[in-house]
């Protein structure tokens, strides 16, 4: 989601003239600027364009909006597409807000991520010093480096090794 105080600084800081010239050429006419409409068939202009009210806006068929609006109506942009495209010209990066609770989830994501790689670590280690536990692997065609590459462990006897290993560190 594009925070909604980033599209205000963003509608501010561009210039809807500007924006619109480059599609559809605008003449002066007094405080405004206007042009035969781009959204539908005229031949007197009706389309005029505010620079101090940053809106377009058509006298013939209604059409109205921002410059973002312009570049959706008249580009076939998307919102999002119409934010970066002006951002991307006035020099500003957009920011993205984060969906609630999508922080939460990524925190837990990357504990439990977290846990799991301490726990395939401490199984990994209780292999190293396991002389039976390897042979036992060597002997069903499992040597040392497929052992490792697959991470495969050992629980020593009696299976509470991984809850001890983590008391530990607490
Ligand atoms: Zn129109």
């Amino acid at each position: 989601m594009i925070p909604n105080d980033f599209v205000q600084t963003l509608l501010a800081r561009i210039d809807i003239v500007d924006v619109i010239d480059r599609a559809v050429p605008l003449k002066k006419a007094g405080a405004n600027y206007q042009a035969c409409c781009p959204f539908h068939s005229e031949k007197t202009p009706s389309f005029t364009v505010s620079p101090t009210k940053q809106f377009y806006h058509c006298f013939g068929c209604g059409a109205h909006g921002t410059a973002i609006g312009f570049l959706m109506e008249h580009g076939g942009k998307s919102f999002p597409e119409a934010v970066e495209t002006l951002a991307r010209d006035a020099g500003l990066t957009v920011p993205h807000d984060e969906r609630p609770g999508e922080r939460e989830r990524r925190d837990e994501a990357r504990d439990v991520t977290e846990t799991l790689l301490v726990a395939a670590r401490h199984y990994r280690a209780q292999l190293k010093d396991a002389p039976p536990a390897i042979d036992y692997l060597t002997g069903r065609g499992l040597p040392g480096a497929i052992a490792a590459r697959f991470g495969i462990g050992y629980a020593p006897e009696p299976w509470r090794s991984l809850p001890w290993r983590f008391t530990e560190r607490r």
